[in-house]
């Protein structure tokens, strides 16, 4: 059986928010959480791939950044080869930090522009002290940009002198100088162009293949977590509403709002993407504040009865390890 790398299980990770208002003349806070991550669980195998989807807001960076103990949890379980880290400080342990690494979306803001390229990707072989001398330290920089298909001159140069994808190959180089296990890519695709999109997914599954990296790949492009995830997990408004094997969920997509965001994709044939129409969701994406009890889709779903406004589906199994939180799963077309 295949080995569970990361388990995270009924994981909450709320921010507080607030409002001055005025009652009787006296001014009043009002306070108010942002269900930014809510009951969400999933585990994945080593060596393989999560692709974690979604508008932008449904809650699935704050996942990366909890996983990676940016934010503290405020409830469930982040289980590490079967060790609950998520309330381990970043500050009294570093062994997380050098097993879990991030790739980061922006390669134009996330890499330090006064620094040279040796210094930016050689700060963590610092940190971590995996260099013994000067020449060990240089090598394994210049064997790092090689292997994200960069060459060693690079070293010497800064961050605008390259373009975005060669920038966020020294981001992927950044974050393997010290020998990660578990990669959480977040959009890390997203600010790039098509073309290069796909030479860095390419390169992202060649390091996972020659590396047995695992990756948790963040992302809004259904297209590019299909071709690099083993399987697909569908958030929306801070929950999981479909998970399971890529092609799957894919193939068949029981949530509506997967079936949504899957008809939404563009498509080569102008007439055809003319004349197609979504069905099944509608609206705008509903604010994460104190949400309502029931369906959280349930505003946008064209199929809401009064069960799913007053009742939350849960995630249930429907087949082939493929799981769905819908009270009408496999009923709505
Ligand atoms: Fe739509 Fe109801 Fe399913 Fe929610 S539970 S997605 S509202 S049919």
């Amino acid at each position: 059986m295949a080995e569970i790398l990361l388990e995270v299980k009924n994981l909450k990770k709320y921010f507080k928010a607030g409002s001055q208002i005025q009652l009787f003349k006296k001014p009043f806070y009002e306070k108010y959480y942002l269900h930014a991550v809510d009951d969400v669980s999933f585990s994945i195998e080593k060596g393989t791939t999560l692709g974690l989807v979604g508008e932008s807001g449904c809650g699935k960076t704050t996942v990366g950044r909890t996983i990676l103990r940016l934010y503290e949890a405020d409830g469930g379980q982040i289980l590490y080869e079967g060790k609950d880290i998520a309330h381990i400080p970043i500050s009294s342990d570093k062994t997380y930090t050098k097993k879990i690494q991030m790739v980061f979306q922006d390669p134009y803001a996330s890499l330090d522009p006064r620094s040279t390229i040796a210094d930016i990707i050689g700060e963590g072989i610092e940190v971590h002290k995996l260099c013994k001398t000067k020449n060990e330290r240089e090598e394994r920089i210049c064997e790092l940009l090689e292997m994200v298909g960069l060459n060693r001159e690079h070293r010497n140069r800064f961050p605008h002198e390259f373009s975005g994808g060669q920038r966020q190959r020294v981001g992927i180089a950044r974050a393997l100088s010290v020998n990660p296990e578990f990669i959480v890519c977040d959009e890390a695709i997203s600010a790039l162009d098509v073309s290069i999109q796909a030479q860095i997914i390419n390169l992202l599954m060649r390091l996972q293949k020659e590396m047995g990296l695992t990756y948790l790949f963040i992302a809004h492009d259904l297209s590019m977590v299909r071709h690099i995830s083993d399987q697909t997990a569908v958030m929306y408004l801070g929950t999981i509403v479909e998970i399971g094997p890529t092609e799957e969920v894919y193939q068949h997509p029981s949530h509506p709002y997967t079936k949504g965001l899957l008809a939404s994709v563009p498509l080569p044939d102008p007439d055809y993407e003319a004349n197609r129409t979504v069905r099944g969701m509608k609206g705008e994406i509903s604010s994460p504040i104190n949400p309502k009890p029931g369906c959280r889709f349930a505003d946008r779903c064209e199929f809401a009865t009064e069960k799913c406004r007053a009742e939350m589906p849960k995630l249930h199994e429907i087949g082939n390890g493929h799981k769905v939180a819908c009270h009408l799963a496999g009923e709505t077309k």
